[in-house]
């Protein structure tokens, strides 16, 4: 197989995931690398922000043990932890919405919203509705 004719996966990126994952980025996470992957594509990763402030030396507390992959079947990120050192990072990967939920609860909500705004929340998507929405069709 040529994989020099093998696109670019990431150029499937949803804007809406592209604005988060840059926030996330800028904001929230630590000690950031961006690695190269197949295809000219990229993972990034950085400072576990669930665990890294339990290792036990500076060194352990700088290792990068945290990590946004690419999934395609989601066509978006997945949050990974190799030291898997607390419950908001123990057992798996985590979808962008349930990563950022576990981060900054008004931020989750705000990605959920503009998923919802896109259509691409709820049953058949990797994010749930927001919780505003879900309160106004109990209401009603
Ligand atoms: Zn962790």
């Amino acid at each position: 197989m040529n994989t020099s004719l093998m696109p670019s996966r990431q150029t499937t990126e949803s804007s809406i995931d592209e604005r988060y994952r840059l926030i996330l980025l800028n904001q929230y996470l630590k000690n950031i690398k961006e690695v190269p992957v197949a295809y000219g594509d990229s993972k990034w990763i950085f400072c576990c922000p669930f665990c890294s402030s339990l290792g036990r030396t500076e060194a352990k507390r700088n290792e990068r043990k945290g990590a946004l992959l690419w999934n395609d079947l989601q066509n978006s990120w997945v949050f990974y932890c190799v030291r898997q050192g607390s419950v908001e990072c123990f057992g798996g990967g985590r979808t962008l919405e349930r990563f950022l939920s576990a981060i900054d609860n008004e931020l989750a909500e705000r990605y959920r919203r503009d998923r919802w705004h896109s259509g691409t929340t709820g049953k058949g998507h990797n994010c749930p509705n927001p919780i505003s929405i879900k309160k106004i069709q109990m209401d009603s």
